[in-house]
């Protein structure tokens, strides 16, 4: 999420002492006691007329969101998202959203109140069942990418393009409490909204007895700040499609894809997969489960992807297993584009 250079510019036009203020510093004579050590006699000043702070001790300084960034720890993104919150300064996306709102209330839930969001496997199972794959999500499954009608049905993928639609549908079942403990339905100045960004597809995890785990979506919309990929629950540290596990021997050939998106291509090219979710998120619990097979990947061809096949190889091999890198053709980044290319020359 980028935020706009306008809103950073309002956002450092906020005056200095009524943030400090905000974040509890108190500030008396345009002076303060320094909150990056001890101190006794007021180090920091602050200058009305630069909207700027300073301390002599520790040198530490800068405008309203450094103020905040240095106070809280947090990045600049948080810093921005937290003084927008506070000062209402906001704007719009594409979909007429508050957009740092809603990611704001994010951060702050999984800062402070990370129990506050339990998995709810019911509710969860309700809304796969209820996503049903509507138009949007068909055009890009089939028409786009040309995936398997059969796998994406088995996977259990559906989608959700009218998110208000799916937030009273949920309500109405479970009611508001059980919905906003999921996590699901969260509740921003504007009333109630669904946590994936929409339209999107969902995709469901499943351990290999077939229970739900965890859910992540991809968003299948224009709006370049949204992120492409929300995960829900613990399938961030699972391995996506499990349950093939079940069908396989061992010995037997299995792709490790980098991400859902080539795990797709690979299924649908009729080869058995499973997908990490993503280069940088290791389920080693889960990976240890895969080391009896003969294992394949097609790292992507850049060098995260060629980080992510190392790493992968490095637990293999200290898991006295292999995994082996097949090359993609020359001009192909992954998997899933090598896919589309064959599709569209074949069919
Ligand atoms: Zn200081």
């Amino acid at each position: 999420m980028n935020i706009p250079q306008n809103i950073i510019s309002r956002l450092n036009e906020l005056p200095i002492e009524e943030v400090a203020d905000r974040l509890g510093i108190e500030v008396r004579r345009h002076k303060a006691l320094c909150f990056k050590h001890d101190d006794h006699n007021p180090s920091i000043t602050f200058s009305t007329s630069k909207n700027i702070y300073k301390c002599w001790v520790c040198g530490v300084g800068g405008g309203p969101i450094k103020l905040v960034q240095d106070k809280e720890g947090w990045n600049f993104q948080e810093a921005c998202i937290w003084l927008g919150q506070k000062f209402n300064v906001w704007y719009l996306d594409g979909n007429n959203r508050n957009f740092p709102k809603r990611t704001s209330t994010q951060k702050y839930l999984t800062k402070h109140k990370e129990e506050t969001v339990i998995f709810n496997k019911e509710v969860y199972t309700w809304l796969i069942n209820n996503a049903t794959l509507l138009d949007p999500a068909k055009m890009f499954l089939f028409n786009e990418r040309h995936l398997d009608e059969g796998v994406v049905k088995k996977l259990r993928i559906g989608s959700v393009v009218n998110s208000l639609n799916m937030v009273n549908a949920l309500i109405k079942r479970f009611g508001e409490d059980v919905c906003l403990k999921t996590g699901l339905v969260r509740r921003g100045n504007d009333g109630l909204y669904f946590y994936f960004y929409t339209p999107c597809l969902l995709l469901p995890y499943y351990d290999m007895d077939g229970n739900l785990i965890g859910v992540q979506s991809r968003y299948l919309g224009t709006n370049e700040k949204v992120p492409r990929f929300q995960f829900m629950s613990s399938q961030k540290t699972r391995l996506y499609n499990l349950p093939i596990l079940n069908s396989l021997r061992r010995g037997d050939k299995l792709y490790i894809s980098e991400g859902i998106t080539d795990c797709l291509a690979l299924l649908s090219d009729g080869l058995n997969a499973v997908a990490i979710p993503s280069a940088t998120i290791l389920p080693i619990e889960d990976l240890i489960l895969l080391k009896n097979y003969e294992l394949h990947m097609y790292p992507d061809q850049d060098s995260a992807g060629e980080k992510a096949f190392m790493t992968l190889r490095r637990f293999f091999i200290n898991h006295y297993s292999i995994v082996r890198a097949e090359v993609l053709p020359s001009g192909v980044k992954d998997y899933c584009d090598y896919y589309i290319k064959k599709q569209e020359t074949n069919g």
